[in-house]
């Protein structure tokens, strides 16, 4: 499975069971629901849906739900449009209404003459001419119509709008009732709207991730104070394009991933990934090259929006997004690491360790006992090139750790903050990919689930502990063996030689409990076999057992 995360929004054509279990198949890790289309019981509906699939599948897909903010929109048209031409002008106060109105009127007040103002996607581009109490007047610059409600932004301006309708507030409360995993702010302009949010979210009795959604000219210029208040940030890509000149918007994208990756903040590229998709089974040449690239930029997750919501094939654009990221990363991209983490330096230190020891001896996963899941994120943010298996208590705690790239959350079931490391080790050995002989690093604190903080950093071999010789030669497992007892690949000895009658060359080992001569190990290396000497056993090994040795350290594990 791919490291880079996938996020699709939910709608018609995703909600059912069928394309959404293939999107669970090929990746999906967060669903988001976009509060624009949808009426009250949604959340819930979908939440239950989700847990369902969950339970299912073993999976620990999340729920996003996506507030929209106070949007500023033009009011409604005679006929449902207004025909503009360049030069015309129009005169709007809080008193008259119309042709054109706001939806806040408030706005008013603070344009100044020359303030651009971008209508419909930025298709109709006006400017105040003139202000007097109380309204202002505009000059149109296009040719063009107006539909009922269009969107309207004003870029760099701050638009004191507050942060959430109440529609947003009953959303979030819907949302909080149906425990979801995080909401997304849209038009998040400074890093007071995401703590105001997270006050509310704290206030209602939520526990939700925020994802900051940079979409307006003020977020793009705030990214470091916002990112570091925020749990993800998302480049959403389709309002920033209209806030921004249309060229400056990828290199923005660079610019958002790097601020926020810099302080180990995790990222979402949204917006048109595969917009062609909706209608198209395959996408474009130019979507897939954006899609390389927005890896390669270090984003941590990719999102999916209409082509997931309305879109004909919900469940291969995924497909395609997981392929791509699974291409991109088998060709060993290089990703920076963070230079500072907000938070535990300690956790942040361990963090880096492990990255490092995980590639000096070539382990299979790292993985993390972790309480609050900041060590998973702290790992993922070094960007190691082995899995994270982000070992927790808390199946709520795995669906928000599921957003961090290369993460795969492993919940213990009936596990409690007490179990012991070994049992939680043989617990991973059965649920995941990791087989005996495999070797991990383990990060956590001690006692392991108790302590919040991060302080160890170990490397354990996967499977039962049975003892440790002092090796040469590679690592091996097959079937032990004793001279007296029916043939395998790895002989036991009791005594510092090898008995007549015994081929050596056909073996895999030979393991002598005592010390053996120098002479004696050499001669059975040069055969291509494992020695190991000086062996102490934790347990017994009977014959016919399957063994594991581990090459380089000497551990035996069964
Ligand atoms: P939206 O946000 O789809 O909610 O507008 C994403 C974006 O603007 O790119
Ligand atoms: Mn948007």
């Amino acid at each position: 499975m791919a490291n880079t995360k996938i996020v699709a929004t939910i709608g018609p054509s995703s909600f059912q069971r069928e394309p959404l279990l293939s999107m669970y198949e090929n990746g999906l890790s967060v669903i988001r629901i976009n509060t624009a289309h949808i009426e009250p019981g949604y959340i819930a509906k979908v939440a239950d849906f989700v847990d369902k699939l969950n339970k299912e599948t073993g999976k620990y897909v999340g729920i996003m739900v996506d507030l929209k903010g106070p949007e500023l929109r033009t009011g409604q048209f005679k006929g449902g449009e207004l025909r503009v031409r360049p030069g015309e002008q129009f005169s709007l106060s809080s008193e008259n209404n119309g042709p054109i109105t706001f939806s806040h009127p408030e706005i008013y007040n603070i344009l100044e003459p020359r303030d651009m103002i971008l209508m419909s996607d930025g298709k109709i581009r006006m400017k105040v001419v003139s202000k007097k109490s109380g309204g202002i007047v505009l000059e149109s610059l296009d040719d063009g119509s107006l539909r009922d409600r269009s969107r309207v932004n004003i870029p760099g301006k701050f638009l004191p709008l507050g942060n959430l309708t109440d529609r947003d507030i009953s959303y979030l409360k819907e949302g909080i009732k149906a425990n979801v995993d995080m909401f997304a702010q849209s038009f998040v302009q400074r890093k007071e709207d995401v703590e105001e949010l997270q006050e509310i979210i704290m206030k209602e009795g939520g526990d939700q991730f925020v994802v900051s959604k940079i979409e307006t000219k003020n977020g793009f210029q705030n990214i470091r104070e916002i990112a570091k208040v925020s749990d993800f940030i998302m480049v959403a890509r389709g309002d920033l394009g209209v806030e921004l000149p249309l060229k400056e918007v990828a290199i923005a994208q660079k610019k958002i991933i790097e601020e926020s990756h810099m302080q180990g903040v995790p990222t979402i590229v949204a917006t048109q990934m595969l917009e062609s998709m909706v209608k198209s089974s395959s996408p474009t040449r130019a979507e897939v090259s954006d899609v390389t690239n927005a890896i390669m930029d270090n984003a941590d997750a990719l999102m999916l929006s209409e082509e997931s919501s309305i879109g004909e094939y919900p469940d291969l654009a995924v497909k395609y997004l997981k392929d791509i990221a699974e291409y991109v990363e088998s060709r060993n991209v290089h990703l920076v690491e963070p230079e500072e983490f907000l938070g535990n330096q300690v956790a942040y230190s361990i963090a880096r360790a492990a990255k490092m020891i995980s590639i000096e001896i070539k382990a299979d996963a790292i993985l993390a006992f972790t309480k609050t899941g900041n060590t998973a994120k702290m790992l993922s943010a070094v960007r190691p090139n082995v899995p994270i298996i982000a070992t927790v208590i808390s199946g709520r705690l795995a669906r928000k750790l599921n957003l961090y790239r290369g993460v795969e959350p492993l919940v213990i079931d009936g596990g409690d903050e007490n179990i012991e490391p070994v049992e939680a080790l043989a617990y991973v050995e059965r649920k995941t990919f990791l087989k005996r002989g495999d070797r991990v690093i383990i990060t956590s604190g001690a006692p392991y689930f108790l302590f919040g903080g991060t302080n160890e950093v170990r490397v354990a071999t996967v499977g039962k502990f049975i003892g440790r010789g002092y090796s040469s030669g590679k690592s091996v497992a097959g079937k032990a063996f004793t001279p007296i007892s029916k043939a395998g690949d790895i002989l036991i000895l009791e005594e510092p030689e090898v008995p007549e009658g015994i081929q050596i060359s056909k073996l895999k080992a030979v393991i002598f409990i005592p010390s053996v001569s120098t002479k004696l190990k050499e001669e059975i290396r040069g055969k291509g076999v494992t020695v190991l000497s000086n062996t102490k056993l934790a347990g017994s090994i009977k014959p016919g057992d399957i063994v594991h040795i581990d090459g380089s350290t000497g551990v035996i594990t069964q």
